[in-house]
């Protein structure tokens, strides 16, 4: 058995590049971090080769007994985190885990009320490019022009007029924290199911650094590799009132199921083959990282960082759509600088600055240009910067973008990033 480097050396020349790359950007795309080496140690082992349809103790295949003891580690792990009363921690992303949700809780042709996408919500909340747009009849609620922020009482008239099966909370690019209570009591008004998909804020929810969903939407999904910081994947829970509290009636036996059955079965067999057990060790090894106190210090400079780079471009005269963030990143509406969100995340790119455009709220653009960029803190604030790196980088980016023909402002912006991010070393390793 050869190393990569021996076996493969043109893969392992591109993973070596990929490596130096992260280690010389601004890496500041809202949806990205830095897994721990831990993290990425337990993803390339032995673990991939193991078949495991099923769940722990309820197997189709032999040979389970360590990745079940594994899969309930991670279990056990994540319901500590969230206070969580279930778990399913298979699906293989965070669409995977939304997947399984519309399969339990919809029938095709069902209502879904979910947050626009152009206002800050995934194309998995009803977007018509989308299975979740296709299948379903997806209505939506959107923020206010003048706040930028959600308006509970014009939701609750939407909610009313439509009457959605189910309603669903949660954002890739929205900067407030929500109100679960007041959008569950919305959904119990109309007799809907409330879902919260968390996969942007769950790192600063496990940290409490934001509104616990758990105790209020019925079903609750997330990715695991944005603020949580674990391996890519994906991951469905439920609070002790939805587990008690709903059931459904098996058609052949008439016995009443539990959520956490439905939602089991909705991953495997629903969606799902065999779950990724070398995945499902790393997240047991990020949630184990997520219970250390030293995560609840990460996540408050995530904020402070968000806010302090916030500020520096509030004052360069940038405007941050809903005026400023509560959480992990900030959405810069570029209208009045003349440049569209296409153009910038060119230019930062040439200033080795990474971040993506982004539709902003009544935005005049299409999604392929848009007039907005979104920018996140947590990839460089796991690297160690804090504050006064947060509002460097942000007199960096104001540079770059007001400048766009300028080529020798952008090399010496790279300079400066790549001078900055020499001091906060990434890996000092190639991912084996
Ligand atoms: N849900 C939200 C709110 C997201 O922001 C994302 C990813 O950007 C997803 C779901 C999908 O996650 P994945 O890319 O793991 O399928």
């Amino acid at each position: 058995n050869k190393t990569l480097m021996a076996a493969d050396p043109e893969v392992y020349r591109l993973i070596e590049k990929e490596t130096e790359r992260q280690n010389q950007n601004a890496e500041m795309i809202a949806s990205e971090n830095f897994a721990s080496k831990a993290v990425m140690e337990a993803m390339g082992t032995t673990l991939t080769n193991k078949y495991a349809e099923g769940l722990p103790g309820k197997r189709y295949y032999g040979g389970c007994k360590f990745v079940d003891v594994v899969e309930d580690l991670a279990r056990d792990r994540a319901k500590s985190l969230f206070g969580a009363d279930w778990v399913n921690v298979q699906p293989h992303s965070g669409a995977q885990a939304n997947a399984a949700v519309y399969l339990a809780m919809m029938k095709p042709g069902d209502k879904l009320l979910g947050f626009d996408l152009s206002h800050g919500g995934h194309l998995t909340h009803g977007s018509p490019v989308n299975f979740s747009g296709i299948l379903y009849e997806a209505h939506f609620y959107g923020v206010e022009k003048e706040t930028g922020r959600l308006d509970m009482n014009k939701i609750r008239d939407k909610a009313k007029a439509v009457k959605p099966r189910m309603i669903s909370i949660g954002a890739s690019a929205y900067t407030r924290d929500f109100d679960y209570e007041a959008f569950r009591d919305i959904a119990d008004e109309v007799g809907a199911f409330l879902w919260m998909d968390m996969a942007h804020t769950a790192g600063l929810i496990a940290a409490k650094q934001l509104n616990n969903p758990l105790p209020w939407a019925h079903v609750v999904t997330t990715t695991t590799h944005k603020t949580l910081r674990g391996p890519r994947g994906g991951m469905i829970l439920i609070g002790r009132d939805t587990e008690n509290t709903l059931g459904v009636v098996a058609p052949k036996s008439g016995r009443v199921k539990n959520w956490g059955e439905v939602l089991d079965g909705a991953v495997f067999p629903g969606t799902q083959g065999g779950p990724l057990m070398h995945v499902i060790a790393a997240k047991a090894v990020a949630f184990g990282e997520a219970l250390q106190p030293d995560f609840v210090t990460y996540q408050q400079q995530v904020i402070k960082n968000a806010q302090a780079m916030g500020r520096v471009l509030t004052e360069l005269g940038y405007e941050l759509v809903s005026g400023g963030t509560d959480n992990h990143l900030l959405l810069i509406d570029l209208r009045n600088k003349n440049v569209t969100g296409k153009d910038a995340e060119n230019l930062l790119g040439r200033a080795e600055i990474t971040v993506n455009k982004n539709m902003v709220p009544f935005d005049t653009q299409s999604p392929f240009v848009t007039s907005g960029i979104r920018v996140g803190a947590p990839a460089m604030t796991t690297r160690g910067m804090k504050e006064p790196e947060f509002e460097y980088l942000a007199r960096l980016l104001d540079k770059a973008i007001s400048k766009p023909t300028d080529e020798a402002v952008h090399d010496s912006v790279a300079a400066e990033v790549k001078a900055l991010c020499e001091r906060f070393p990434l890996y000092d390793f190639i991912s084996i």
